[in-house]
């Protein structure tokens, strides 16, 4: 890390930094500018590090703390060499291939769900997604069928030949979750419910870590390393959207996000733009530009009947809009040097 003292610092206050950084574990090579003082301190272990730049920011004299290395590791592109696939039973997500999930926002009953599954399956999705415990932000709402929901998502994947995701909210269903689904999904509200991300580094099922509707990239990526540090290394971002102050969109979904992303760590990288805008008539063309920008798959709501949906109608496509839409998508991963296959036949 490089320490950066305020103009007119004494020697004395250096001398104080240096020491501290040296009982840490530091090697500290300080260098005696004309205006400014700047310390290079290396050496030191990743652990110390966060803890050590938060003390030394309080010290006298000092101007900045910057470190030179990222503060996640596991989850740093360098770790892996590149960009790195997830493997969800056979199914790789961040390959070649741009993976299709969907699915309506909440299990509500076994007719709506079979119906979406055997027709988003059919129109090339891979995996189906569906909460059976949802994170409500009015306690009144509807909160989820539960365990019955778990069971009617399992049962359709199985009968479809889709994966399963779904979330998971509470430290303690973690395992029950574990049973039925194939990859965890962790909701924008728990993406820093640490007590969360460390049981699910202690699973070996596959996550889907949501970012945060405040987070920022660098927060986000810290409670992926919380994952992975569990030894859970199977975990897939997804960009959901960020609270701004539009109020036309329900969030404003970051596009930016996904190639940086790219640039930053192996992961892969999933959009929902139906979290992400809230609006039915912005999700084709938001998929697209997910598409276009880098995504390694896309989540979407997709309800028979979007307007008696439960939750999320008004952000819901029909599954007739699905069909369109994937074709589409086709031609862009097609262009952008990706595959997508839009009609299953078997
Ligand atoms: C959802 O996928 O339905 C959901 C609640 O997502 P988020 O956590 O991104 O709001
Ligand atoms: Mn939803």
């Amino acid at each position: 890390m490089i320490i950066v003292m305020k103009g007119g610092t004494t020697t004395a206050q250096v001398e104080e930094v240096s020491k501290r950084l040296e009982e840490i574990g530091y090697m500290v090579n300080p260098i005696f500018g004309v205006e400014r003082t700047v310390i290079g301190a290396v050496g030191c272990s990743e652990h110390e590090k966060i803890d050590a730049m938060e003390q030394l920011r309080g010290y006298e004299g000092v101007e900045d703390v910057i470190l030179i290395t990222k503060p996640y590791k596991f989850v740093a592109k360098e770790y892996k060499g590149g960009k790195a696939a997830v493997d969800v039973g056979g199914l790789l997500i961040g390959g070649d291939e741009i993976v299709m999930m969907a699915g309506p926002c909440t299990v509500e009953s076994e007719e709506q769900l079979f119906a979406t599954a055997e027709r988003v399956a059919k129109a090339g999705a891979k995996v189906l997604r569906g909460g059976a415990y949802k994170p409500c932000t009015s306690p009144y709402s509807f909160q989820g069928m539960g365990v019955e929901g778990l069971r009617l998502l399992k049962a359709a994947g199985k009968q479809f030949g889709l994966k399963v995701i779904t979330e998971v909210m509470h430290v303690r269903k973690v395992e029950e979750v574990a049973e039925y689904a194939d990859i965890l999904q962790i909701g924008t509200r728990n993406m820093q419910n640490y007590d969360l991300l460390r049981e699910v580094g202690q699973s070996r099922t596959p996550a889907m870590l949501k970012r945060g509707m405040t987070a920022k990239l660098e927060e986000w990526l810290l409670a992926a390393e919380y994952i992975a540090s569990g030894g859970n290394e199977k975990i897939i971002l997804c960009e959901r959207g960020i609270r701004t102050f539009e109020p036309y969109t329900r969030n404003t979904l970051d596009l930016s996000a996904v190639p940086a992303l790219n640039s930053l760590t192996h992961l892969p990288v999933v959009v929902d733009p139906s979290q992400g805008t809230g609006r039915r008539d912005l999700i084709a063309p938001m998929s697209k530009a997910s598409v276009a920008v880098g995504a390694d798959g896309l989540i979407i709501e997709v309800h028979p009947n979007p307007d008696h949906a439960i939750k999320d109608g008004a952000q819901s496509i029909t599954i007739e809009s699905f069909e369109t839409l994937m074709p589409e998508l086709e031609l862009i991963a097609n262009a952008v040097g990706r595959s997508l296959k839009s009609v299953v036949t078997a």
